[in-house]
This record gives structure tokens, C-alpha cells and sequence, in this order.
């Protein structure tokens, strides 16, 4: 017997639904045809010809990922119901008068119902400006989403958020455990369209990041998430075009903190022009004259390259000249991702080599960074800002190396420095 509790805020497939809660749930049709048309009723996307099933019904493939919608069958759902009022916070910290300022626009526009985007630069300390935000929502009872479309931005939210809030709560991504009621969930994307009007507040974190940057899929599976008429923030360091159209069009507000939150200006990156990370199978002397001078210092080193294969190349040939070198690779494929990225963190691990997916989200004090074919196609304007943004964090060591090693500048090179030139200048350095 299925707990009624735990579909509370769900809408799910038929099958998906315990046959326990059949009778209590509401149901709606799984698509809708509108002149002709059908459309999914969770995901919003037109099916034709190749989205039908042998007997005829037509199946989305879009969303197919979480549970199959059918045509010829319902989704099945329940209303979404708050928790008791209760003191939550245990956030002892304190903001800065910037972030204080963002943390008091942000609960005055969430109390009129609207939505914010909050532009801070990497390191400005965003999470923190949240919590004035989340304090008054859980004390008030009420059910609150935290999404990204990366699953190291979501896991690094739910060890903060749990440590500065008694609430409970889950983090759902594709492996992960199954929903259990919670007053805080923290989701990648795709899980929220298993939610149906369930959050009185969502946050998306890292909205610009790939594979959700200028996606609509992201927009429609927190619109159908949220509760009707309740606010939707994006937190962002490098705005879209997209982004900038609902702010014209006044379906956003825009919210920025130029500042870091140590008021260190953001380190601008040095390019350095060779042929490639390594000739005839050694690897450049370019690259290892700058490491040897970086390594001299003792201080941690990031090491990015935008494909798994390179990097794993690379790791090898470095691990071959340095026998004893505490170094590590990790990318999207390892066994021990999070164990690694700890390693790391407490110093068990002086290098790491990784591919974009420790590009945003994660903290390492006292880090530089090294990007290498910093000119590939992969490193958008806005990773690259994000890499950079890896660095000068901490108030012990508020600067550091950031290197983009290319063989020519590209344009997401250009714009990503000339991006972080402007953060700078606006926060009045
Ligand atoms: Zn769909």
C-alpha cells in the first residue's frame, strides 16, 4: 500500500500510479488534440506520424524519459497540500549589504507573485542571498523547488540547503531515490515534470547551462511544476538571449550583483597561444613550463579539456612525467565523480583533470584553473566565464591563475573576457 502523502503535488503516467490511490487521485487526459493537432498535456510538445504506436494511439517521446504519455491514457494526479508552520532556519551567517539589498527585492517581489532574475558574478555568494527567501516560505509552511539542469549544481544545493534549514527534503535526479513528501526538493530539469502545481516558490539555479541554455523545455517543466500565479527565479552569472527577451517583454525582473562577496574584483583570464596539448605524444612545453611555476606555489590545480578521451590522454602522459603527483581525472563517465570532487576539495588531491562538468556550481578554495583547447568548439562564452569563476573565491586567497591555453582566440574566448571586464567595471573596479 502506497502512502497517499507521497503523490500529493505528483502527476504521473497510469502505470506509474499505485492502484491504492486510484479512486482518490484526479485524472486528465495524457494529450489533447487542438485543430488537429496533438499535443502532450505534460510536456507541451506537437506529435505527428512518427510519435504513434502500432494499435494507433500516439506516445511523446519527449518526455519520454520520465514515464511514457499516451494518448489513450490518463495522467493521474493529486493537489498538492502545505506543511504546519514552523521555525526552520538554522543559518547562522550573516549577508553583505549587497546581497542583503538582492535578499529584500527578492521577498518583495515573490510576495506580489513575480519573477526574478538574479544576475550575480561567480563568487558573489547567491545561495546565501536566498535564504531570507527560503526562511519565509518554510515558515510559513510552504513547499519550495530548487532546480538546475546540472546534477553537481543540484548536489552541492542539497548538501548547503540542508545544513542551513530543518525541513525535510529530497534531491531527485535520474538514478537517484524515489520521491518521498518533502518541503524542499531539490531536482535536475526533467524531474520536475512529475510534479503538477506543486511549488508556491522555485528557484532554477544555473539556468544558462548546457543542455538547457535557449531550450523551452526547461520553461514549460517549471511552468506546469509551480503553482499558478507563484514565482519563478532564475539565478544565472551570464545572461541569454532568451533571458533578455522575457526581461524586455516584463516577464522577469532583473536583479544583479556586480560584487563578489570578499569585494575582489573577478580574475580576468591570460590566453596563451600554442599548438595543441601535446606533439608527437609529449605533451606541450608550454603547458608544462607554466604547471612547473604554478605547482611551485602548492596551491590546487584544476585542470580542464573538453573531451574525455583528451583528458584521459592527458592524465596518463602527466601521471608518466610525475609518477608521484596527487593527481585525478574525473568526467561525466567516472565511478567515483563525487568521491573524487571531495578528494579534491580537502586536498587528498592536488590536481584534477575534468571535462565541463565541474565547470560551474562547485568550490574549491584557493584554486587556479588551466583551460586547455580553450578554443574548442564545447566552451561556450558562458562556460568559459564559469571556469574563470572558479577561481579568486575564498577571502583568504581572493585572486589566482586563471589560463586559457588555444591555439587562437575564438569569439567565445573574446566575449567571455570582454563579459567579465564589464562585471568588473560595473562593480566599480
Ligand atoms: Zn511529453
Amino acid at each position: 500500500m502506497e502512502d497517499e502523502k507521497n503523490y500529493w503535488g505528483r502527476r504521473l503516467p497510469a502505470r506509474e500510479w499505485p492502484n491504492n490511490l486510484k479512486a482518490v487521485a484526479h485524472t486528465m487526459p495524457g494529450m489533447q488534440e487542438v485543430s488537429g493537432q496533438w499535443i502532450c498535456q505534460r510536456c507541451q510538445s506537437k506529435l505527428d506520424e512518427t510519435n504513434r504506436l502500432p494499435q494507433g494511439a500516439f506516445y511523446c517521446r519527449n518526455c519520454i524519459q520520465m514515464g511514457r504519455v499516451r494518448s489513450d491514457e490518463e495522467l493521474y494526479y493529486l493537489m498538492q497540500r502545505e506543511f504546519s508552520p514552523a521555525d526552520t532556519c538554522r543559518w547562522s551567517g550573516q549577508l553583505n549589504s549587497d546581497q542583503e539589498k538582492i535578499a529584500q527585492k527578492l521577498l518583495d517581489y515573490s510576495r506580489k507573485g513575480k519573477s526574478c532574475l538574479v544576475h550575480a558574478v561567480t563568487g558573489a555568494g547567491k545561495t546565501e542571498m536566498l535564504y531570507p527567501l527560503l526562511t519565509d516560505y518554510f515558515n510559513r509552511g510552504r513547499v519550495v523547488g530548487l532546480a538546475s539542469p546540472r546534477i553537481d549544481v543540484c548536489r552541492e544545493l542539497y548538501h548547503r540547503l540542508q545544513m542551513a534549514f530543518s525541513v525535510s527534503s529530497c534531491f531527485l535526479y535520474a538514478e537517484g531515490e524515489d520521491y518521498r513528501r518533502s518541503q524542499l526538493i531539490v531536482a535536475t530539469i526533467p524531474q520536475l515534470f512529475r510534479f503538477y502545481q506543486a511549488f508556491d516558490l522555485l528557484i532554477v539555479d544555473e539556468v544558462d547551462a548546457f543542455p538547457f541554455d535557449e531550450n523551452m523545455q526547461l520553461y514549460v517543466a517549471v511552468d506546469q511544476a509551480r503553482k499558478p500565479n507563484t514565482p519563478i527565479h532564475f539565478l544565472t552569472a551570464t545572461t541569454t538571449p532568451l533571458l533578455e527577451r522575457r526581461m524586455q517583454r516584463g516577464e522577469l525582473y532583473r536583479l544583479t550583483l556586480a560584487k563578489r562577496f570578499h569585494k575582489n574584483p573577478l580574475i580576468i583570464p591570460r590566453v596563451f597561444y600554442w599548438s595543441g596539448y601535446q606533439t608527437n605524444g609529449r605533451l606541450s612545453r608550454k603547458f608544462l613550463y607554466h604547471f612547473k611555476r604554478q605547482r611551485e606555489t602548492g596551491f590546487p590545480l584544476l585542470i580542464f579539456l573538453p573531451l574525455i578521451q583528451w583528458g584521459e590522454t592527458f592524465y596518463l602522459q602527466l601521471l608518466r612525467l610525475y609518477p608521484k603527483l596527487r593527481v585525478a581525472f574525473v568526467s561525466s563517465c567516472s565511478q567515483y565523480r563525487k568521491e573524487l570532487v571531495e578528494d579534491f576539495r580537502t586536498g587528498r588531491i592536488e590536481i584534477l583533470i575534468t571535462t565541463t562538468i565541474l565547470e560551474r556550481g562547485v568550490t574549491f578554495p584557493k584554486v587556479d584553473v588551466f583551460v586547455l583547447e580553450a578554443d574548442h568548439s564545447l566552451y561556450t562564452k558562458s562556460s568559459l566565464v564559469q571556469i574563470a569563476g572558479r577561481v579568486g573565491r575564498s577571502q583568504e586567497r581572493p585572486n589566482g591563475l586563471v589560463y586559457f591555453f588555444a591555439q587562437e582566440q575564438t569569439r567565445a574566448i573574446k566575449q567571455a573576457i570582454q563579459e567579465i571586464k564589464q562585471m568588473n567595471k560595473e562593480a566599480g573596479f
